[in-house]
């Protein structure tokens, strides 16, 4: 299946997605009530839906995402979420959301969107579409920019994980936007929880913005760490 195909065919829909993320982790003991949620998304606000979606589900969430789904909020960040968790059976759980996105057209063409109140349609994600015409005009070396911080961060952590010699298509590049981001909160939440005893669950996939307006989830990823010890979800 082409990617426009595999991103038509996505028919889980983010509102069904977050009430089986509920059910799904009711049964491994994360309640709205003792967890705190994380969610990366991009800034765009075609991602508002699905902030609110979460927010309505699992309580007000723990912001993280930057341009593109990165997470560069460091294991400061993380440490100042742990300070916020519940943790009154003296565990602490977060339940993490990192989604990158696409936008679908009409037409099939991937990373187009018609926006409410524009007669052109734009790009989405943006910062994707941004780097990738980078890639596309044989740039390869990237720098941190303290005038463009998170869209040169983005270049520069997503340049690491890129094939030898092809540019990813921009779906790829959604995906790899999703682990760099998933890889990343991993690295901080264990920076910042040291010894404390911290459980967390791992959510990610990329949102698809349909040409009907609907937003749709594929590539969903999910797992749950509990006392140290890592259990895939199925999805
Ligand atoms: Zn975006």
């Amino acid at each position: 299946m082409d990617e426009a195909a595999e991103l038509r065919a996505a028919s889980v829909a983010v509102t069904d997605f977050i009430t089986w993320t509920q059910w799904a982790l009711a049964r491994v003991g994360f309640r709205p009530s003792n967890c705190l949620a994380i969610v990366d998304v991009c800034r765009d606000e075609l991602m508002g839906e699905f902030s609110d979606a979460v927010t309505r589900a699992w309580g007000t969430p723990f912001e993280v995402g930057a341009l593109g789904a990165l997470v560069f909020a460091g294991p400061t960040g993380m440490r100042a979420a742990l300070s916020h968790v519940p943790g009154e059976d003296g565990r602490h759980r977060f339940v993490v959301f990192a989604f990158s996105h696409v936008g679908l057209d009409a037409d099939g063409g991937v990373g187009r969107v018609q926006r409410r109140g524009m007669h052109r349609e734009s790009t989405a994600c943006g910062a994707l579409v941004a780097f990738r015409d980078q890639l596309l005009d044989g740039q390869t070396a990237f720098t941190p920019d303290l005038e463009d911080v998170e869209q040169s961060l983005l270049r520069t952590r997503l340049a690491r994980l890129l094939p030898l010699g092809e540019v990813p298509s921009l779906v790829e590049l959604a995906d790899m936007a999703r682990r760099a981001a998933v890889a990343d909160l991993r690295r901080y939440i264990e920076l910042a929880s040291e010894d404390e005893p911290v459980d967390v669950a791992y959510l990610s996939g990329i949102v698809v913005h349909g040409p009907d307006g609907r937003d749709a989830v594929v590539r969903v990823e999910g797992s749950v760490t509990i006392d140290g010890v890592e259990r895939h979800l199925p999805h």
